[in-house]
């Protein structure tokens, strides 16, 4: 039978390609590709023929395109493989739509994991990895990067957010303003790559650091989750029961 297969693919190293992803590539039906270029290009640096049809299915178009699929999963038993141009597709990625409607239309959803900045950062920061989320990328307005980290303040789990080189200035200003100059986190850049760089320290460091020396490539920023003391002295992000029960009267 037919089924949706979201594969990870390297997020720096070629050689993190699994079996599994090469053994797709060369045999899924169609392959639904964020790039389509790109994909060429990993299939090439991998040796793999893709001898499937290759569709674009990215962030723009992919609500549309996802039942199209669907149909020839349902209808032709096709496999459709969905890769995004790096890690994880869903993650920051297109993928989601599809995996949306097969739930829906009740066809088969698998996923051949690997790669992703996310959990990558996160083992290698040093911070505890028992609780954690996964922030993504920080709003783009000043503003409203203000107004959402207020909301983190007293998140007691480790945080995990994806940066550009383009903001990261910007972001450890706030960072600061919203966290204090104290809590530990690290600035993990070029995960996988040749120069791949792990900064640690406290937040007033690496924005000392990142002054000092703007670091360049992807990066990830992994923060630690308040304390006891930060968590009860942070403006709660909800109204609390009371404040509902006041509300209800
Ligand atoms: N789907 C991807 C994943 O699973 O990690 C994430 C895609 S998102 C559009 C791209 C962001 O992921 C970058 O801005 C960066 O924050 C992070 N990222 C991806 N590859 C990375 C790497 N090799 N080193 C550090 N960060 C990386």
């Amino acid at each position: 039978a037919g089924m949706v297969v979201l594969a990870a693919t390297p997020i720096g190293n070629v050689a993190d390609a699994s079996e599994r992803l090469k053994t797709l590539l060369a045999h899924a039906d169609i392959v639904a590709a964020e790039d389509t270029r790109r994909l060429y290009d990993l299939a090439n640096r991998l040796g793999v023929h893709v001898g499937g049809k290759v569709v674009a299915y990215h962030d723009h178009n992919e609500r549309d395109k996802a039942d199209g699929l669907l149909d020839q999963v349902e209808s032709q038993d096709a496999t459709v493989l969905v890769v995004s141009d790096a890690g994880m597709p869903t993650i920051n990625d297109p993928g989601l739509a599809i995996v949306r409607r097969a739930i829906e239309r009740g066809l088969s959803v698998t996923c051949a994991p690997g790669p992703s900045a996310v959990l990558d950062a996160l083992a290698l920061s040093g911070l505890p990895t028992d609780r954690f989320c996964y922030e993504g990328f920080l709003p783009r307005k000043h503003s409203e990067r203000t107004q959402y980290l207020r909301t983190l303040q007293g998140e007691r789990r480790t945080m995990v957010f994806y940066e550009t080189l383009h903001r990261i200035a910007e972001s450890m200003e706030d960072l600061l303003d919203a966290f204090g100059p104290n809590r530990p986190m690290a600035l993990c850049r070029e995960l996988t790559k040749d120069y791949e760089q792990v900064r640690r320290g406290t937040i007033v460091d690496i924005r000392n650091s990142v002054q000092a020396d703007p670091p360049r490539g992807e990066m990830v920023l992994v923060v630690g989750g308040a304390s006891d003391k930060e968590a009860s002295e942070a403006a709660p992000n909800s109204l609390s029961i009371e404040e509902l029960a006041v509300l209800a009267i």
